[in-house]
C-alpha cells in the first residue's frame, strides 16, 4: 500500500509531483479570507508545522506593544499574526526563531524579545526588563 503523502521523505516523492497549496479548485477570492479559514492541502507549507527545530522563539509582551506593525512587516516567514491592524501573536508552528521582529520592534523596553524554547509565556513575561532611561 502507498504510504500517505506526510509521511513520506523528500526522497520518496515522485520525481516531478506537484505540490498542490490548496485543497480542490480555487472559486473563491483567497486575499478576502484569514489563513486559518483557508482549505489548505495537506502538503502545503501552510499545514505542515515547521517550526519544530527552533531553540529559541520570540515572546510577545502585549503591555508594550504600540501596534506599529514593523515585526509584521519584516518577518521572512509570516508567522506574525496580526488583524485588522493589532498584533495578535506569533504562529510558533511556523516561527523559525530568527530573532528579526525583535530587531525591528522599536518600543522601550521590546515587545518581542527572545526567550529559550522550554520557556513558559508566563515566566517570560516575569522576566522582562525595565524601560531603559537616557544614556543607560
Ligand atoms: S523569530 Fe523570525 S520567524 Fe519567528 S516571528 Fe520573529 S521574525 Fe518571524
Ligand atoms: S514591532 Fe513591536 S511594537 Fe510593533 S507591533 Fe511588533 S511587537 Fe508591537
Amino acid at each position: 500500500m502507498n504510504k500517505p503523502i506526510n509521511d513520506m521523505g523528500w526522497d520518496e516523492l515522485v520525481p516531478g509531483a506537484a505540490l498542490y497549496a490548496f485543497e480542490g479548485e480555487i472559486t473563491y477570492d483567497i486575499s478576502q479570507i484569514q489563513p486559518e479559514d483557508r482549505l489548505y492541502s495537506q502538503t502545503s507549507s501552510q499545514s505542515m508545522s515547521v517550526g519544530d527545530w527552533r531553540v529559541i522563539k520570540p515572546v510577545w509582551n502585549s503591555e508594550t506593544c504600540i501596534d506599529c506593525q514593523n515585526c509584521w512587516i519584516f518577518c521572512p516567514d509570516t508567522s506574525i499574526i496580526a488583524r485588522n491592524k493589532e498584533m495578535k501573536g506569533v504562529d510558533y508552528d511556523h516561527c523559525k526563531g530568527c530573532g528579526l521582529c525583535v530587531s525591528v520592534c522599536p518600543t522601550n523596553p521590546k515587545s518581542l524579545l527572545m526567550f529559550n524554547e522550554y520557556e513558559t509565556t508566563e515566566d517570560a513575561l516575569g522576566k522582562w526588563p525595565l524601560k531603559k532611561k537616557k544614556g543607560e
